[in-house]
């Protein structure tokens, strides 16, 4: 019997444009935006002088519905909205760009550094609590914060095609690029070959997918190595898969890259692409179709993953929709998130009980084989908590929540308790139920 394979097209069916992208000093240059009232084009622009914006050609002439702007989901997700600062911030920014003589760069800069400060740009300890060291010095593009997962920060992916406005990575990408790190493939050999209880390597960013394939394969090919055994799972976070899926199917090196994952997924790797997708309408595109095709057809397997998020998906129906189709394209739902307490997050946050309203409305609507998908979880200091549902316990309204990965695997499964606050919008704003004084995890976790 022949083995039925699944169908590629050829790259030829698909006519790549070339990769443009524009930033913070080339809004105006954006031909789509010239339909929009010159105050939204103002308002990008100031918002835009605290945040990272880029965007690139894919996104502006496939994914948005310009006539539904500005309240397109994929326009919020892209493009600066005013409601990102709060009014006095704001304010001071356009004031500045308002006045005559221009201001100069430095001044901008000045004034957004500034402002930047108060949006807590390093959440959850990310700078200094889950730092890995090698031979006593700490590696500056390595994170190790659950025993059997490393995260990678390659050098050369510290940036991504598009940008998304409610990022919690958002002080990554702007003002001085970190320094240039020529020994980080090393540094990774290393740092897994002495950490033999590391089982993921999980591969991010700023989006690994920005590179070409020669770097990629620096980084991964030796794993295929036998003192590399242990290492079971390479994963990769992208967002390329939606914001330029031509880097699986026309870019010059985009068969080089699916050869080195099927050599992964051949020397007996699980390879698991961790798609970005935060709306329906990213999916509708036939070259995204046929990345996502040719992915799978290396034995690679797609999860997908993205925040919840006020103005652009809040909206249960959609999420059903979404984890239906991705079943249906062969991606595994796999998280929805919380959005993280930093930068934008004032524009985009929902309040937990109402983040748990969304995820069970949504649920309930799709059958076993998307339920694989888990939340909604904050990625929090202590690991990434799950509000489990709201119920009450002896006349006393509660958050029911659960560790889905915690900071000490002993934590991970045990059900706790939080008092019911219908303003709370992340882990430190709630308090322990039933008149305890602290969460069960707490003492523990402040001494680490
Ligand atoms: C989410 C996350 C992981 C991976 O956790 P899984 O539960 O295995 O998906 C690893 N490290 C960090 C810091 C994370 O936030």
């Amino acid at each position: 019997m022949q083995h039925q394979v699944v169908q590629l097209q050829p790259a030829t069916a698909f006519q790549s444009p070339n990769f443009q992208s524009y930033q913070h000093r080339q809004i105006d240059k954006i031909e789509a935006l010239e339909q929009l009232p010159e105050h939204l084009r103002f308002e990008m622009k100031v918002v835009a002088s605290v945040f990272p914006f880029r965007v690139n050609n894919f996104v502006i002439d496939n994914l948005i519905d310009w006539h539904k702007v500005p309240n397109d989901p994929v326009f919020q997700l892209t493009f600066p909205q005013r409601g990102m600062l709060d009014d006095e911030s704001y304010e001071l920014m356009a004031e500045l760009h308002r006045r005559t003589p221009k201001p100069s760069a430095e001044e901008v800069h000045q004034l957004a550094q500034e402002i930047r400060k108060k949006l807590n740009p390093h959440p959850a300890g990310q700078m200094d609590k889950n730092v890995p060291q090698l031979d006593g010095e700490p590696v500056s593009g390595m994170q190790h914060k659950y025993k059997e997962t490393v995260l990678f920060f390659p050098s050369q992916g510290q940036y991504c095609h598009s940008y998304c406005t409610f990022c919690f990575r958002w002080a990554q990408f702007v003002g001085k690029a970190t320094r240039f790190n020529n020994n980080d493939a090393d540094e990774l050999h290393q740092y897994l070959r002495e950490h033999k209880e590391v089982t993921d390597l999980l591969v991010t960013g700023g989006d690994p997918m920005v590179m070409r394939t020669s770097k990629l394969r620096g980084y991964l090919e030796a794993l295929k190595g036998e003192e590399f055994d242990h290492i079971r799972t390479i994963r990769i976070g992208t967002k390329s898969l939606t914001f330029w899926p031509y880097r699986y199917v026309t870019d010059p090196d985009a068969d080089d890259l699916l050869l080195l994952i099927s050599e992964l997924v051949a020397a007996g790797k699980h390879v698991s692409f961790m798609a970005h997708v935060n709306h329906l309408q990213e999916l509708r595109t036939d070259v995204t179709r046929e990345a996502i095709k040719r992915i799978r057809a290396t034995g690679a397997q797609i999860r997908t993953q993205a925040p919840l998020l006020n103005n652009i998906n809040e909206d249960p129906d959609m999420w059903a929709k979404m984890w239906q189709e991705q079943t249906q394209m062969g991606m595994i739902p796999y998280y929805m998130f919380i959005e993280r307490d930093t930068g934008a997050k004032r524009y985009f946050e929902l309040p937990l009980y109402r983040t748990w309203e969304v995820f069970r409305d949504a649920y309930k609507q799709v059958s076993g084989v998307s339920r694989t998908v888990r939340g909604p979880s904050m990625s929090a200091g202590p690991g990434k908590v799950e509000i489990s549902g709201v119920t009450e316990v002896n006349g006393e309204k509660v958050f029911v929540l659960r560790f889905i990965q915690a900071r000490n695997p002993e934590w991970v499964q045990r059900p706790f308790f939080a008092k019911y606050d219908e303003t709370a919008t992340w882990l430190d704003d709630l308090k322990p139920a039933f008149g305890e004084e602290k969460f069960f995890w707490q003492d523990e976790y402040e001494a680490m």
